[in-house]
């Protein structure tokens, strides 16, 4: 039974235009901040984070999660707004962080020209779901057709960023996101 519904589930989320069904700002309960354009968009790149930290399993609780997430980023970062475009946790649903366009507080060499996204979850050694990682590959491509990224965009993740030393994505998430389409190690 319990397996069923995970099935059903993952087909659902699957079945989805992640384009058409992120879960914005608002719905999230999000703090009213001030956003700064990036000076060229859309921007070339998509680059993979993961929080480090716990997991959220329900809408609820990766609502919370964004909620907290944000108030670390400006309360203890001192940043404008939570530091990613956009995030992602186990049920599947993209998260407006700062969204479209906006630039970025989540990797130093990429920020100005990518956006940055981040799975919920510490993926050190465990997997995001199924529907997160296939819901994020649908995400950039329905990103691209709507003219949210170049057409010749690429992938990456926080660690190829040279201006930085960090484990982010995770090893786990990384030996995955390496083998996707459009994966540059050093775009
Ligand atoms: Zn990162």
């Amino acid at each position: 039974m319990k397996l069923a519904i995970v099935l059903a589930f993952v087909a659902f989320a699957s079945a989805q235009n992640p384009c058409q069904n992120i879960r914005t700002r608002t719905q999230w309960g999000s703090r009213s901040t001030s956003l700064t354009w990036m000076a060229t968009r859309p921007p070339s790149g998509f680059v993979i984070h993961h929080t480090a930290g716990a997991r959220c399993t329900t809408q609820a609780a990766c609502d919370a999660m964004m909620r907290n997430l944000q108030n670390f980023h400006m309360d203890t970062n001192g940043w404008a707004d939570i530091g990613y475009n956009f995030c992602i946790g186990d049920p599947g649903q993209v998260y407006e962080g700062r969204g479209y366009g906006r630039h970025g507080a989540h990797s130093p060499g990429f920020s100005a020209r990518s956006l940055g996204h981040c799975f919920i979850g510490d993926h050190t050694n465990v997997l995001p779901t199924a529907a997160a990682l296939s819901n994020t590959q649908a995400f950039i491509t329905c990103s691209r057709n709507n003219g949210e990224l170049t057409s010749g965009h690429w992938v990456s993740t926080h660690r190829n960023d040279q201006q930085t030393v960090t484990a982010c994505p995770g090893q786990a998430l990384f030996n995955v996101v390496s083998t996707w389409d459009r994966f540059h190690p050093v775009p």
